[in-house]
């Protein structure tokens, strides 16, 4: 059976930079999406479409078919008296919280703080692999037909999907 919309795939994958530095790769077991949810980044699942069990593919996907190009307007410096006294002490390297985008009316973003600098942090509402091109290597382990629950939920169930 060949991957196409409402396939329910299982994948070994092993995720790279450009550069070849490595970003992720399944542990053990694969990784399991219903294919045409966008569950999987879009260049990703593209590159799916008509595999099958067994076949090893390399995507090799831009930056706007995986997490967005970087936004400058989205790497902000701002001054620590802008957060709620009792916010600041958690303002570490990592940390992570969801406020308004800066330009996009009503659109919240998720920031990373990236330094604090004297009375200023600098924080970041890109995905940390925005702009970034990436190669994935996959194996293809398992593709089934989904089930109407599955359909009906949006997810795959079972080994790699959701339980409940
Ligand atoms: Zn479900």
């Amino acid at each position: 059976m060949r991957i196409a919309k409402n396939s329910v795939v299982a994948f070994h994958y092993r995720v790279a930079t450009a550069d070849g530095e490595k970003v992720d790769e399944s542990a053990g077991e694969p990784l399991t999406y219903l294919h045409g949810k966008s569950q999987i980044v879009p260049g990703l699942e593209e590159a799916m479409i008509g595999k099958q069990a067994g076949d090893k593919i390399r995507a090799e996907v831009s930056p706007e078919k995986a997490y967005g190009a970087h936004d400058n307007d989205l790497d902000l410096r701002v001054p620590l008296d802008a957060f709620p006294a009792d916010a600041r002490d958690k303002l570490e390297p990592g940390f992570q919280f969801m406020a308004d985008h800066p330009s996009q009316e009503g659109a919240q973003v998720q920031y990373t703080v990236h330094k604090r600098e004297g009375d200023e942090i600098l924080i970041s509402g890109n995905h940390p692999l925005a702009g970034q091109a990436l190669i994935f290597d996959v194996e293809v382990v398992t593709v089934r037909a989904a089930t109407a629950d599955e359909l009906s939920h949006g997810h795959a169930h079972g080994p790699g999907g959701h339980h409940h």
